[in-house]
């Protein structure tokens, strides 16, 4: 598995401080624009990689951040240089009054994109309170589109609820695009591979494979466990020749069209060909903690500082601060070099 030859210069000591106005940047002078926020920890599915089948000790609702208090930290944020903002979970559909969440942070001038990650399980019913909120991208998780390895892996009998949600969606063109997430793992996704490239040229959704990471609740994750995103081409592109498109800089996903130009296929692959040099985002946890990487294995709390009364002032110097010492890269394949982050994916959001 590669190690990332990364180019990016330490532009300041870790020890020095940060500059306290202009864009957020982090000491290797990457600008953090993107910003996920997790609206919550719980989930309705049970998914093998992600947790135990009786599910992870909840967080009690006044330990989670209030909308006005999500509200006052993205339009913070967004003074301040981020400019998206994927609302992730646990599962968020299940935050009640998520509609009106969309809404009032759809109306944060300077943000330019607002999206959302679900399991599309509550899709078909949510759609277009969505699209009226003002939700502008949707990324769908979805593993397999066969009914038995669905419920195998996800724990529910639900394969059907995630496709009539998707078919629901496509209803609201102001939605766009419809990516659909698919976590790859070896020895379960090699038969998905045909019948997803299929699904992304009869339907306009996104479909992008994702390599297996170390962030499972039971920590039994390995490498054996990675199917490559380029071992994925390689089979889609014998099966029907690929051409690749020009990505943004900070893409996770690299990007292919069909030869014939029907239908799109991406690859996300922190594993085998790391991306953290031209990483842009940072994480802001249910509970209302700074996470500067995916991989983090401390958090920066705002939340006792907004529970403290503390200003906005206060509040952006934290967050620069944070953000100044990211962290470079993750270790996933340097051994025991690597550390596993200190909360599961469903504490931290995708
Ligand atoms: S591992 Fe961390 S630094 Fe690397 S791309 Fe992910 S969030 Fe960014």
């Amino acid at each position: 598995m590669a190690v990332e030859p990364l180019v990016l210069v330490e532009k300041g000591a870790l020890t020095s401080e940060p500059p306290q106005s202009g864009p957020l940047v982090d000491r290797f002078g990457r600008h953090l624009e993107d910003l996920r926020v997790s609206l919550t920890d719980r989930c309705n599915f049970r998914c093998l990689y992600c947790m135990p089948e009786e599910g992870l000790p909840w967080m009690p609702d006044a330990q989670l951040l209030t909308f006005d208090e999500i509200e006052r930290l993205i339009r913070l944020f967004v003074e301040i240089g981020v400019r998206e903002v994927r609302l992730t979970g646990g599962e968020p559909t299940l935050r009640a009054g998520l509609p009106d969440l969309i809404a009032r942070l759809g109306a944060i001038r300077g943000l330019e994109s607002l999206s959302l990650t679900t399991n599309g399980f509550l899709l078909k019913h949510l759609s277009r309170p969505l699209a009226e909120a003002g939700l502008t991208r949707i990324n769908v998780s979805l593993d397999t589109l066969v009914t038995e390895k669905f419920e195998r892996i996800t724990r529910r009998d639900a394969l059907h609820r995630v496709l009539e949600g998707l078919e629901e969606i496509e209803r609201y063109p102001s939605i766009w695009p419809i990516k659909v997430n698919a976590v790859a793992m070896r020895g379960f996704t090699e038969e998905e591979i045909i019948p997803f490239a299929e699904l992304a040229r009869r339907k306009p959704y996104h479909i992008r494979f994702i390599e297996f990471m170390p962030l499972d609740a039971d920590g039994t994750w390995n490498n054996d466990q990675v199917l490559s995103g380029e071992e994925i081409r390689q089979v889609i592109h014998a099966w029907r020749p690929l051409v690749r498109l020009q990505d943004d800089t900070s893409s996770t996903s690299r990007n292919y069209v069909f030869e014939d130009g029907i239908g799109r296929i991406g690859f996300i692959n922190p594993v085998s060909e790391p991306f953290c040099s031209t990483c842009n985002r940072i994480r802001l946890t249910a509970d209302g903690q700074l996470r500067t990487c995916l991989f983090s294995v401390e958090d920066t709390s705002l939340m006792g500082l907004l529970r403290a009364g503390a200003s906005n002032g206060d509040l952006e110097r934290t967050i620069r601060s944070a953000v100044w010492r990211k962290e470079l890269k993750h270790h996933i394949n340097e051994g025991a070099f690597f550390v596993r982050p200190n909360r599961s994916m469903s504490q931290i959001g995708g």
